[in-house]
């Protein structure tokens, strides 16, 4: 594991993986989805391969799984919820729990709200691998720069533009 730590920390600090690039044996890591929101089949699907492709140079191999099933050590669980009370997290997209290393919730109302509904999937995978990111290294660590920026305590309106996350997903595909 630590090894997997190193490499994904280094792959947020330079925020593009290359040092990474080129590894052979992958790392499985199982993330189990359980949404209850109101997002299509199509964007989901869609945040799912872009978030796999995003994680793919750090040498992880992301297998989505549905649901809450019996947990196994290192499988990371999401919730994708809706209508989120504005007292909850305020400008936050989403937390993770980094020191337990399993759960994470993203405010999917508030990622369709961020710009064009088209780059809502888009969004939703920066978002979900930011968060994967804090779990398996198992810190709250934030870069100034990249995919490791912070999310929350940041005005919304600003800090996710549609032109500031395609200049940030740029550097990543
Ligand atoms: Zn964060």
């Amino acid at each position: 594991m630590r090894r997997l730590w190193t490499v994904l920390l280094i792959f947020a600090l330079t925020g593009t993986g290359v040092l990474a690039r080129g590894r052979k044996n992958k790392q499985p890591v199982t993330v189990y989805i359980d949404h209850g929101a109101m997002i299509s089949t199509r964007s989901l699907s869609l945040a799912l391969a872009l978030a796999h492709d995003m994680f793919a140079p750090a040498g992880v191999d992301l297998k989505w799984r549905p649901g809450r099933p019996e947990l196994e050590p290192g499988d990371i669980v999401i919730q994708i919820t809706s209508n989120t009370p504005a007292s909850l997290h305020p400008d936050a997209l989403a937390y993770a729990r980094p020191f337990d290393g399993v759960h994470v919730r993203i405010f999917y109302d508030r990622v369709a709200k961020m710009g064009d509904v088209r780059l809502a999937p888009r969004v939703l995978a920066h978002v979900m691998v930011h968060e994967i990111t804090h779990n398996l290294q198992g810190i709250d660590h934030h870069s100034t720069d990249g995919v490791m920026k912070a999310i929350g305590r940041l005005k919304t309106s600003q800090a996710w533009r549609a032109s500031r996350f395609r200049s940030i997903h740029r550097t990543w595909s």
